[in-house]
């Protein structure tokens, strides 16, 4: 598994360790550089499916509701396709 690092939380540490000295003329000017460049990503959120029973005796509804959206979906899948939340970690109680 890849680990990730939080851009700002690095800048802000390395500003920090820096004692001020950072600057654009800075010895660490270039390096600050780089990690502005670098790619980021979105972190998803968490979230679980929340079982509906078929209340009004359809042949096909939408049993499954996500609890960071609240849309409902027919099939449980690993990541919402409404919000985009990894559903991976199992299901509401
Ligand atoms: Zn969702």
């Amino acid at each position: 598994m890849d680990e990730l690092i939080y851009r700002y939380a690095l800048l802000e540490q390395i500003e920090k360790d820096s004692e001020g000295t950072l600057g654009s003329y800075g010895e660490n000017w270039q390096f600050i550089n780089t990690i502005r460049k670098m790619p980021t990503i979105e972190r998803r959120p968490k979230g679980e499916w929340v079982y509906h029973e078929n209340d009004m005796f359809c042949v096909r509804w939408n049993k499954w509701e996500c609890n960071q959206c609240h849309e409902r979906v027919e099939y449980k899948y690993d990541f919402c396709p409404n919000c985009g939340a990894d559903m991976r970690g199992g299901d509401a109680e």
